[in-house]
Order: structure tokens, then C-alpha cells, then sequence
């Protein structure tokens, strides 16, 4: 079938001569769409929960799984960004969703499909299933979660409005504490950036973008209850605070941050129970509400372009547990090239300006970048494989716009994306550890943060 047959707009000739008609005064435009994507445990069975050890079957739901989309477009085409409460999603099945949209669409579009690498939602990468053998993805439930992220695409872009943009930046102690960092260097990507849209006229919330890093893995290994984490208290703050639609953005969530290790105490000074419900809801609420009060004091501002690019970076897979996996159908038919020891990732580079100047840039990275090189800080230890390994340069530092986004598991998810001159897979153990460090295990390999950030720099620049 022909990609004509299948839109249900106009025939894709018209949508290019009205795209490439001249654009006047390209005003910034908004939308925003959620979908819920709670597996139903009965008709998706059998549901894996992913992220720890195998074999942890689902037993109920405690609060919905979502995805959600916020859609921007100055005059070009449109830009969507998704975040979805997921472990991770595969470029094979963001890859469904993107190509699905822009059909239902007729247009082009720029779709960027982020999984929020939530620890106690289905697997959808085949790691987690009854055994270290036997995939733990449910192909209808990728099925239907395809088919609602698709559709909050969709209903984002249609809902697209003249709009005006306000945007904040917070760091404080309060998020780092929120963060537990267990292996060296200990570095938080810790800043809360936030980009909120109104309606132009009338000044309607539409929607409110938050970007953090952190692991949303509060219930941890024994929780069997479906839930969005620490996300489901971000959503709720967010909306009851500014109204619209919240929608979230994880950041570099490697090396590795996490709240597990965060001991957190009530206002009273009472010890928050860790792996506790009370606790996700602490965490995310604390994070959005540091959004709430950066962007209530931001003043409001026109974007007037929007710039997307993307490309693709060459990884070798090194690590011979993922080239087992593949070949072994743990993904079943997904990353299928990396039996044979590569993957194929994207990489993209999102600019927001005004007037000629950028006003907000965002990375989008296709794994768990270690927080070192987003924010800087790689370390030289005693102990690493590669000792004389160039120091790759971090990414915030590189961007020219005031406030810096990075989107981790965007488009994809390849595990940890190391400094190699961090790289630990041989004994002896950085800094004489007598043990392993944790990291390596999940990730393609040495070289795959210096090809992805070289992909990065070159659209960058
Ligand atoms: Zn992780």
C-alpha cells in the first residue's frame, strides 16, 4: 500500500505545497494530549513488571500509566514531545509510532517518544520475563501502547493554538537529596527546567513540559502494583497547580540516579518509609512543585522558531549478554542488528529561539547518559580499562541557550552510555573497589558514549 492510500487528510501533495508556501510571522502555536496506556492485566497477559530481576508478574494497578504529548509548531512543521510511562521503548517500536502519526497526520512531523523509565511498569525491552530465557514483552500490550501514544500524537498536533511560552530553571539542595548517586563520581543532573504554554488569547493553560533526572524506581524489586512511580504525584501537582497538561521528560538517569538510596523525612522530621507510595508521591510532588514556583515568577515570551534535527549514530555492541539477548528473540525481532554487534541509534538536537536568539535547546539522547556528561565532571580513576581514553566534553555546557533540556530513552533505550575513561568491565575495580561497579552490565559498550555524543556535537554545531 502506498502512503497516499492511507491518509485520511489531504493527498500528501497538498500538505507540501502549503508547507513549503511561505510562512509570515510564525507565532508560536501549542497542543497537548494524554492517553492512558495501564495495562489490562487480564486481556495483555502475562504482565511483567521491568527493571529489577526477572520474573515479577503483575498483580494489580495502583494508578494509571500514561503517555503524554506536548506539540509545538512556529510556522514549519510540527514538533511533538512524548513522554510515556515505560521502562524503555525500543527504536523499533518508536519507529511504529512516529511513522504511524505522521500518516494520520498527512503532514510531517517531528515526533520525539521518550519512555520515562518507570521500574514497575510492563516490560516492554524482553529483559524481565519468567527467566533469564524467556522474554517478558506482551506484544499486545506494545500493541495498545502503540496505539495510544499514536493517538495522543495525533490529538496533540490537531489541538495545536496560538500560544505564549514561559520558562524556569531550578536547582536546589531539596532535588539532590532526592537523588542517590551509588557509584563514582558522585554528579546529579539535579536542575529542574520547566516550559509552560498558554493559550495566546485568553490566556487558557494548554500545558506544562518538566524535565529532571532521576530513576522513577521508588517502589523498587517487590512492588507488584502497576504504577507511574514518582511521575504520578509530578502529573497530579503539576495540573492541579497550573492546570493543562502535564507531561514529563526524564533527563541523564545514569551512573546512577537514583531515589532508592534517598532517605527522605516528613515536614515534622518523621522518617519517610522507604520503597513506600508516601515516598514516590514525595518525590515527584517535591520536583513539581520547585517547577510551579520557578515558573510562576517567569515572565511570558514568544518563540518564533523551531529548529529539530536528527541523525543517526553507528554503536558497537560490545556487551555479549545484549548480542545474546537479540539472537536469542528476548526482544523478539526488535534491535535484531545487534546479534551481529551493532546497533543503530538516534540522535537528535531540538532549538526553541526568538528574534535569532535560542531561548531553549534539549538533547535527545537514545539511553541513560551518565550525569557527568550532561553537566561535566568525568573523573580519571585508578582501576579503568581505558585510562588514557579522551575526556568526551559534557553536553549542557555546549548549548547556547539559556535554559538546557536533556531528553534521556529518547527514541530509544540502550542502557548506560559511559565516559570511557570511566569504563570498568576488567578487574582491578575503579578506586580498588573489591567488587564490580554497577553500570557496565547495561550498557552496549565503550565506545557507544563517544559515537553518540559525536553524533550529538556535529548536529549541534
Ligand atoms: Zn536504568
Amino acid at each position: 500500500m502506498k502512503l497516499r492510500d492511507l491518509l485520511c487528510g489531504p493527498p500528501l501533495g497538498v500538505a507540501f505545497l502549503l508547507a513549503a508556501a511561505p510562512v509570515a510571522a510564525a507565532g508560536l502555536e501549542a497542543g497537548a494530549a494524554s492517553r492512558i496506556v495501564t495495562p489490562d492485566l487480564a486481556k495483555h497477559a502475562p504482565i511483567y513488571l521491568a527493571g529489577f530481576g526477572q520474573n515479577r508478574p503483575a498483580t494489580g494497578v495502583h494508578d494509571d500509566l500514561f503517555a503524554r504529548c506536548l506539540a509545538l509548531r512556529a510556522g514549519g512543521r510540527p514538533l511533538v514531545l512524548c513522554g510515556v510511562d515505560s521502562i524503555g521503548l525500543f527504536s523499533d517500536d518508536t519507529g511504529r509510532i512516529r511513522k504511524a502519526a505522521v500518516e494520520r497526520l498527512g503532514q510531517p512531523a517531528d515526533i520525539v517518544v521518550a519512555a520515562l523509565h518507570d521500574h514497575e511498569a510492563p516490560d516492554t525491552l524482553g529483559l524481565w520475563g519468567p527467566s533469564q530465557a524467556k522474554s517478558g514483552i506482551s506484544e499486545s500490550y506494545v500493541a495498545f501502547l502503540t496505539a495510544q501514544t499514536t493517538d495522543a500524537i495525533v490529538e496533540a498536533v490537531h489541538n495545536l493554538a496560538p500560544a505564549e511560552a514561559a520558562l524556569a530553571s531550578v536547582r536546589d539542595a531539596r532535588l539532590d537529596a532526592l537523588i542517590h548517586d551509588n557509584r563514582p563520581p558522585v554528579v546529579h543532573d539535579a536542575e529542574v527546567i520547566a516550559l509552560r504554554l498558554r493559550a495566546k488569547t485568553g490566556g487558557a493553560p494548554i500545558a506544562t513540559l518538566v524535565n529532571w533526572a532521576n530513576h522513577p524506581e521508588t517502589l523498587a524489586d517487590r512492588n507488584t502494583l502497576i504504577t507511574a512511580d514518582n511521575n504520578a504525584s509530578l502529573y497530579r501537582t503539576i495540573e492541579r497547580e497550573l492546570g493543562g497538561i502535564a507531561v514529563y521528560l526524564n533527563g541523564a538517569v545514569g551512573g546512577m540516579q537514583s531515589s532508592l538510596g534517598a532517605h527522605l523525612r516528613e515536614a515534622d522530621g518523621t522518617p519517610v518509609p522507604d520503597r513506600s507510595f508516601r515516598k514516590a508521591e514525595i518525590v515527584g510532588h517535591t520536583v513539581a512543585m520547585f517547577a510551579v514556583q520557578g515558573l510562576r515568577r517567569a515572565r511570558w515570551q514568544e518563540i518564533d522558531r523551531i529548529s529539530y534535527r536528527e541523525t543517526q549514530a553507528k554503536v558497537p555492541v560490545a556487551n555479549e549478554n545484549f548480542r545474546m539477548a537479540a539472537a536469542a528473540g528476548l526482544f523478539r525481532g526488535r534491535k535484531q542488528a545487534m546479534s551481529d554487534g551493532v546497533a543503530e541509534v538516534p540522535v537528535a538536537f531540538v532549538r526553541l529561539s526568538a528574534a535569532g536568539k535560542p531561548v531553549l535547546e534539549a538533547a535527545c539522547i537514545p539511553g541513560e547518559l551518565y550525569p557527568e556528561l550532561s553537566v561535566g565532571g568525568v573523573q580519571r580513576y585508578s582501576g579503568a580499562d581505558f585510562p588514557n581514553a579522551p575526556i568526551e566534553p559534557p553536553v549542557k555546557p555546549r548549548m547556547k541557550a539559556p535554559y538546557r533540556m536533556l531528553f534521556g530513552l529518547a527514541n530509544d533505550e540502550i542502557g548506560y552510555i559511559i565516559p570511557k575513561a570511566e569504563w570498568d568491565n576488567l578487574a582491578p575495580w575503579l578506586q580498588s573497589s573489591p567488587k564490580r561497579w554497577y553500570g557496565e552490565v547495561n550498557s552496549t559498550g565503550p565506545e557507544t558514549a563517544p559515537a553518540v555524543l559525536d553524533a550529538l556535537f556535529k548536529l549541534m554545531n
